[in-house]
């Protein structure tokens, strides 16, 4: 058991500081952004393994997430985790989506809108972004462990007086910190608008404009959305924020005359493969891409295995 600095307060860095917090050791995150600013506050959020790989280790982390967020849901009704059912529309169902075997009750389903074949339905996760972050990041301080703002111009040095370990977590900050190229932006957008009544989520991966997402949650409903490769933009745009309302609307018709709350856009740390990687006494955990609150649990645990 040693002291470990976690930099990054995105939902990876708070959730590896949990689980090392439960295993004993001394946990202090240094974070740019706090969790409510970091890129994880802007996510829809749905447990969907999307734009990250490599596949076998991706389905590993989903499913360990899956099962805790199951938990959470019974039993923690604070965490903002919900267990919602929901369809993803597909024009081709032959094949069942290669991460199936991570969720109990996937089904094919008819019951879709006009214009669609099908889909497969099944029950996943929604993590209520903004109250999720701050239920970690109290577990976090209630552990004993500390959050700081802190802009990092290196990771910190392991020994001599500093920490014992460091676990770099810092997203698309490890372009920097961590030196790797290979680590870059793909933005979304996403629309609020008010809770129309919505209990399912919708899910269209199939139009060439991007992915369609309608995520309902307790007071809003989260509509994406876009994937725009190496985009570094933060600005919402009224066009693309146009557009997305008019693909959601073909598929949830109940959203028409909803109004809208407000326009978010991140950028996900994407890399050709997640990062869970030991180098000395730095473990690497970021490039999660479009999926960090997907593979966040079974990440955590892998980091603290790493640890020891
Ligand atoms: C529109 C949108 C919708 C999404 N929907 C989903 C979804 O439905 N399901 C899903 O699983 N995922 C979704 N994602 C993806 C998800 O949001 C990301 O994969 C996840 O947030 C990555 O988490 P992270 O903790 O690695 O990074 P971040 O949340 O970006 O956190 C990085 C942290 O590192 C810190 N940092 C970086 N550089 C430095 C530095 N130099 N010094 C100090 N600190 C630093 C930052 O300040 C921040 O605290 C979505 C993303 C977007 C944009």
């Amino acid at each position: 058991m040693g002291r470990v600095i976690v930099v990054g307060a995105g939902v990876i860095g708070l959730s590896c500081a949990v689980r090392l917090l439960d295993a004993g050791h001394r946990v202090d995150v240094l974070a740019r952004e706090l969790p409510r600013e970091t890129t994880s506050a802007t996510a829809a959020a749905i447990w969907y393994p999307y734009r990250a790989s490599p596949p076998e280790r991706v389905l590993a982390w989903s499913r360990t997430s899956y099962d805790v967020f199951a938990g959470l849901a019974a039993e923690r009704p604070d965490s903002g985790v919900v267990l919602r059912e929901g369809t993803e529309v597909a024009r081709d169902r032959d094949e069942k989506p290669w991460w199936s075997d991570a969720v109990p009750d996937l089904h094919e389903t008819l019951d879709v809108p006009a214009g669609y074949d099908g889909g497969w339905a099944f029950t996943a996760p929604v993590v209520e972004m903004p109250v999720y972050l701050d239920w970690l990041a109290a577990r976090v301080l209630e552990a004993g462990g500390s959050i700081t703002r802190l802009n990092l111009h290196g990771l910190p040095r392991p020994g001599d007086g500093g920490p014992d370990a460091v676990v770099d977590c810092s997203g698309l900050g490890a372009k920097f910190l961590a030196e790797d190229p290979s680590v870059h932006p793909v933005q979304g957008q996403v629309v609020l608008v008010e809770q129309v009544g919505l209990e399912r989520w919708w899910l269209d991966g199939t139009a060439e404009e991007g992915p369609t997402y309608v995520v309902p949650r307790t007071h809003d409903i989260v509509i994406g959305g876009t994937d725009v490769e190496g985009e570094w933009s933060r600005t919402p745009s009224r066009d693309v924020a146009a557009a997305i309302l008019r693909r959601a609307l073909r598929l949830v018709p109940a959203l028409a005359g909803a109004e809208v709350l407000g326009h978010k856009v991140g950028l996900r740390p994407a890399r050709t493969q997640v990062r869970v990687e030991k180098v000395g006494d730095v473990v690497h955990c970021y490039g999660h891409g479009g999926a960090g609150v997907t593979l966040s649990w079974g990440c955590a645990d892998e980091v603290t295995g790493l640890l020891g």
